[in-house]
């Protein structure tokens, strides 16, 4: 399953074009195709980096109308980089799509027809999930605290334990994100790596000449972790693109800082 750049109204998004997800509307925004001015140039949908209001509800009503998803539904975290996977229903909906999030968790979790999960980022890892025999949705955001310590794999389980999904009929999607290229790290992350994955981290991990320093594959690191949880690799796509190489089309908090928009990934069961 490969994840394609897609562009409807004006919009640019990531979505994954196999049928089998055809149960759902999902999508990973970029910066492409909003009203927002510079720093947020264009299509910012935080509504915690000082943007206008407005210019975010705007921004939200383009991407899912791009979509197809409806904007009066959403369902947002505010994120932690915990490894809390928070199960919603239409009770949680904020009807303004420029409100904050309120509960502390990064995965969000449904069997609702008609929520929009949305899950944040700006170079963390945006994760998609959709099974389409139990017709339940998740989404998380994984930064390498996330990662280290398994969101993805949370999600999976609480897919399997509490809504009745088998693991190989779960279908991944890991979105654009800061790729092995850009992401060096200390020696902290390789450890909260190993912590949480053992052995099985060290694939995603190299060394930097000169001592101290790595680069380290997040993307690839959550995949072993829904591989580890019951997944069929074949079922599981991942986006190539990299954030922080590619800022004519994401932002990077890695390159940018705070002075940036923020993109989002969103899955609505249809
Ligand atoms: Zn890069």
């Amino acid at each position: 399953m490969d994840i394609i750049r897609r562009e409807r109204h004006g919009v640019s998004f990531y979505a994954c074009a196999h049928p089998a997800w055809a149960g759902t509307v999902h999508g990973f925004s970029t910066r492409l195709g909003g009203v927002s001015p510079a720093p947020w140039e264009s299509l910012n949908l935080g509504a915690n980096r000082g943007d206008d209001p407005n210019r975010v509800r705007e921004n939200f009503s383009r991407f899912c109308a791009a979509l197809g998803a409806d904007v009066t539904a959403l369902v947002k975290n505010h994120q932690v980089h915990s490894d809390r996977v928070r199960p919603v229903t239409a009770a949680d909906i904020q009807s303004d799509p420029a409100a904050p999030g309120v509960f502390e968790a990064d995965g969000l979790i449904t069997d609702v027809p008609g929520v929009s999960l949305t899950v944040f980022s700006g170079d963390c890892i945006p994760i998609l999930f959709y099974d389409p025999q139990a017709r339940v949705i998740a989404a998380v955001h994984a930064g390498w605290r996330g990662t280290a310590a398994g969101i993805a794999a949370r999600a999976a389980e609480a897919m399997v334990r509490d809504y009745g999904c088998a693991p190989e009929h779960i279908l991944a999607a890991i979105g654009p994100g800061i790729g092995p290229c850009c992401f060096e790290t200390h020696a902290d992350v390789p450890e909260g790596l190993r912590a949480g994955l053992g052995a099985d981290a060290e694939p995603f991990i190299r060394p930097l000449p000169g001592g101290g320093k790595f680069t380290v594959d997040l993307k690839r690191a959550n995949a072993r972790w829904l591989e580890r949880s019951g997944l069929t690799p074949d079922h599981i796509a991942l986006c190539t693109a990299c954030t922080a190489c590619r800022l004519d089309t994401f932002w990077s908090h890695r390159v940018q800082g705070n002075a940036r928009g923020s993109m989002a990934a969103m899955i609505q069961l249809i």
